[in-house]
């Protein structure tokens, strides 16, 4: 056997956690999906990672997203043109700040935007997908913190943005995506997942987004366990399996 390498051992001790904290939950950790944030992550390591099964991966800057899943789209041209073994092929979710003059060029390349916070930026979401004949799956932003945060929707707004995103023809909503405080104590952290999860919970009492709204993308490196125990079926994690420091900032550089 081949001696693991760090991001394996890594890998391995999250799927523990995530697994320990789903049993501790009464929940089926297969309901939980795993979303690599690439952020901090050199590009053996996003091939590494793909190679060892995770094929969600995330990134919060547009042109970062961009130019990595133009990388991964050349290395496996590349690899198909010399009859070598395929690299599996990622999902990407937009998790950051989407600013509405990216949409058009971000959208092809994405699988799930978390981070839709209004209604301007649904509707230029709804007009790309209908242009790219592809309807676009997103997740609402809930700004569900205590502390003034600058993005995501108010709670109080929450319900009726979600009618509205629901009544596009080229907009799926898919779920609620919220950050916690990043320097909070465990109780205010499991408030804000909870109360995110009551507003799930409310939007499917009305039916909103049907069937297809079953994602709370909620949790990161420092709190996916407490998100795990507050319903959390997408947990977005990039320290703990890249190192470096997680970048929180949630005001990306004008690019
Ligand atoms: C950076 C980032 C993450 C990952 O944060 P870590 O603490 O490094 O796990 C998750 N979600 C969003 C929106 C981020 O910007």
């Amino acid at each position: 056997m081949a001696r693991k390498t760090a991001l394996q051992e890594r890998l391995d001790d999250i799927r523990q956690r995530i697994s320990d904290a789903a049993a501790k939950a009464r929940r089926d950790a297969a309901e939980i999906t795993l979303v690599a944030v690439t952020k901090t992550a050199t590009p053996e390591a996003v091939r590494e990672i793909l190679q060892l099964g995770v094929l969600d991966l995330g990134e919060s800057r547009m042109q970062v997203l961009a130019q990595r899943a133009g990388m991964m789209n050349e290395l496996m041209a590349r690899r198909a043109a010399l009859g070598e073994l395929p690299v599996p092929k990622p999902r990407w979710h937009m998790v950051g700040h989407l600013q509405r003059n990216k949409v058009r060029s971000v959208l092809p390349l994405v699988h799930l935007v978390h981070s839709v916070d209004s209604l301007r930026l649904a509707e230029e979401i709804d007009s790309a997908a209908a242009r790219l004949g592809k309807p676009a799956s997103v997740l609402l932003q809930v700004n569900a913190a205590e502390e003034a945060q600058k993005f995501g929707c108010a709670v109080g707004a929450a319900v009726h943005l979600a009618e509205q995103l629901d009544s596009m023809p080229n907009v799926q909503l898919c779920g609620l995506m919220t950050m916690a405080p990043f320097v909070a104590g465990e109780s205010a952290v499991r408030q804000c997942f909870s109360r995110t999860r009551e507003l799930f919970e409310e939007m499917r009492w009305h039916k909103i987004g049907g069937n297809r709204l079953r994602h709370l993308s909620m949790g990161m490196s420092n709190d996916f366990e407490w998100a795990i125990a507050e319903g959390a079926t997408m947990v977005r994690l990039g320290s703990a399996l890249f190192g470096g420091e997680g970048d929180h900032t949630e005001d990306p550089p004008e690019t």
